[in-house]
């Protein structure tokens, strides 16, 4: 995958930033990109900087027009967008008639519009190259649902209704389009909810712990780098023909 660029949202923490390294590793220059400013990731550029060509882009997912900046600044940076994964998300449990508007106007924005500004933003360099990789991380939220998550499902499902238009959209113009649907992966998100749960239950975490895992039959959080090898395989040569696909990575949750 030398020579080939990767745009991945939300890849300062968690499945975002394993999926850049794992791409990087491959040879691919990454522009990384996150809602923080750039002197809070220095160190992180630094890093990854020894051994890959990475470059770093603050933008808001919430913003259409910091979204555009983004893009442009990936191709004028590196040429060009070859990969592009919509990463960033966040989350928010509530009952319905308590969840606040704001919440769920966020979690819309972030988790489901900024991946369709992005794809209409890069699809255009995509297509006139002839070769475009575009892989959405969803979530098992995509495909089920679950009490109290209306905005999270409700985005989820959107996302994995975007990626079969895209994929119909471009299947003949050498891009393809896939989703991944994680199920509980241990990241920062995740640490968050745990905490939140243990402290609104008064529990401790290792209760907390097994009921979220009670639903992924493996027993155990999914590793980000599984997600991350993934998207590298789906952003390969070798997956031309896999585009379209929902893919879950959820320990067989889905399976019951
Ligand atoms: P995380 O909190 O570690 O990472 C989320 C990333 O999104 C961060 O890099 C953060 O900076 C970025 N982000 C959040 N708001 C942003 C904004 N307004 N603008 C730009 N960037 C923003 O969480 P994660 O678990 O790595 O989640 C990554 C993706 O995977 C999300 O879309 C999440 O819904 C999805 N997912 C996670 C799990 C899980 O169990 N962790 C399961 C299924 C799906």
């Amino acid at each position: 995958m030398k020579n080939k660029v990767a745009l991945v949202t939300g890849s300062t923490s968690g499945i975002g930033l394993a999926i850049a390294k794992s791409l990087a590793e491959k040879g691919c220059r990454v522009m990384l990109n996150g809602s923080r400013e750039a002197s809070k990731v220095e160190s992180l550029l630094t890093e990854l900087n020894r051994d890959h060509d990475v470059a770093y882009q603050r933008a808001n997912m919430m913003d259409p027009e910091a979204i555009l900046r983004m893009v442009k600044a990936c191709e004028a940076t590196f040429g060009k967008i070859d990969i592009l994964v919509n990463n960033a998300g966040i989350q928010h449990v509530a009952p319905i008639e308590e969840f606040p508007l704001e919440k769920w106007d966020a979690i819309i924005a972030i988790n489901l519009s900024a991946a369709f500004h992005t794809i209409r933003a890069a699809l255009p360099g995509m297509k006139e190259k002839k070769w475009g990789r575009i892989v959405n991380i969803a979530s098992i939220h995509g495909m089920i649902a679950s009490p109290f998550k209306a905005a999270y499902v409700s985005a989820k499902h959107g996302m994995v209704g975007l990626t079969r238009v895209v994929a119909l959209e471009t299947a003949k113009a050498g891009i393809t389009c896939n989703v991944i649907c994680p199920g509980y992966v241990m990241t920062p998100l995740v640490e968050n909810q745990i905490a939140d749960q243990a402290k609104a239950h008064g529990i401790d975490r290792k209760a907390v712990y097994e009921m979220f895992l009670k639903d992924q039959p493996t027993g155990r959080f999914v590793d980000p780098s599984e997600i991350a090898d993934l998207v590298t395989f789906l952003s390969s040569d070798a997956a031309a023909s896999i585009t379209g696909t929902i893919l879950p990575v959820d320990g067989g949750w889905t399976a019951k």
